[in-house]
């Protein structure tokens, strides 16, 4: 089983570690040293490029937009079976399902398929995202990764800049355990060490795990947050974040990576280096927008176009 699971989860691993280094997934990590973030860029030159996730999304500097509705396709479905995995990074769910659990619309022009989706955390409760807010960081972040359909493997997606979606969700503290999460936080024990994975015996649909709001989000275009920090990624971070316990959290800084206890594995923000991000009003979810043309890759200048007269709209529509 767990042989099984290591080669699922070298496909869906790609996200962590360089494709230039199977099974050396050890060669980036978090705490201070050679392998701390600031030094990723000494084995991946890929980490020190200029259009580099996270950042720090101030609101007051995002265009707003009011984008087509986001579309879900399958996600109301229960996967036949839910694998875990503590990767030594972070936790990494995979979903298998008989039909693909596709979304599409927002600011995406091809379709995307999940493939799998995984946490970054904090020390404490009071950092922990990836991405932050107005420099307000949250105590954790999950990230739904979905692969461009357009592309016929997951390797080649990685060469393309639109070749990924990650939708991230921000986690709140809230007294009351979040009973959706409370199978993930219980399998936690069982893959206490790195590298070993076990199957959540129920799962749970992709809806369940999405904030109660999906209308309003942040958009931009960056990278993988993990070696090899490849430039293919468009981000949508929900603004509505998920509410979890203290105690779920903290189930999660118990894991062990290869070098001690994984308390942290969210990578410091970049630099924007002037990159456009937008933010999704909602409220006009049946707006018609002009297609931007199956097949073309994601460009910025024709994004920004298509987002100037979107704006002109809404502004036109709220006057
Ligand atoms: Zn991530």
């Amino acid at each position: 089983m767990l042989v099984e699971l290591t080669v699922l989860f070298w496909i869906t691993g790609l996200v962590y570690g360089s494709p230039n280094h199977p099974g050396d997934e050890q060669s980036f990590g978090y705490d201070s040293g050679e392998l701390d973030p600031p030094h990723w860029a000494t084995e991946y030159k890929t980490c020190s490029g200029k259009y580099q996730s996270p950042i720090d999304i101030e609101e007051d500097l995002v265009t707003k937009v009011n984008l087509p509705l986001l579309r879900f396709h399958n996600i109301d479905t229960l996967p036949t079976t839910t694998s875990i995995m503590n990767n030594g990074h972070t936790v990494v769910l995979q979903l298998n399902y008989s039909a693909p659990v596709m979304i599409s619309g927002g600011p995406l022009t091809p379709t995307y398929k999940f493939t799998q989706l995984h946490f970054h955390w904090g020390v404490n409760d009071s950092l922990g995202s990836e991405d932050l807010i107005n420099n307000h960081s949250y105590p954790m972040e999950l990230h739904m990764v979905f692969t461009n359909t357009d592309y016929d493997s997951d390797s080649i997606a990685l060469t393309k800049n639109d070749g990924l979606v990650v939708l991230a969700s921000f986690f709140e503290i809230t007294k009351e355990d979040n009973p959706v999460y409370s199978e993930i936080v219980n399998a936690l024990d069982i893959i206490h060490m790195p590298d070993t994975s076990t199957f959540l015996p129920n799962g749970f649909t992709i809806r369940s795990v999405l904030p109660e709001s999906t209308e309003h989000y942040f958009t931009y275009k960056g990278s993988l947050t993990t070696p090899p920090c490849l430039e293919v990624v468009t981000w949508i971070d929900f603004k509505h974040p998920i509410r979890l316990s203290h105690n779920q959290i903290q189930a999660f800084r118990m894991l062990r990576s290869k070098h001690g206890q994984l308390t942290h594995n969210a990578r410091p923000v970049q630099e924007l280096s002037g990159r456009p991000v937008w933010y999704n009003v909602g409220g006009f979810a049946n707006l018609n927008i002009p297609n931007t043309s199956s097949g073309l890759t994601f460009d910025f200048s024709i994004f920004n176009m298509v987002m100037l007269l979107c704006c002109k709209l809404a502004t036109l529509t709220l006057l």
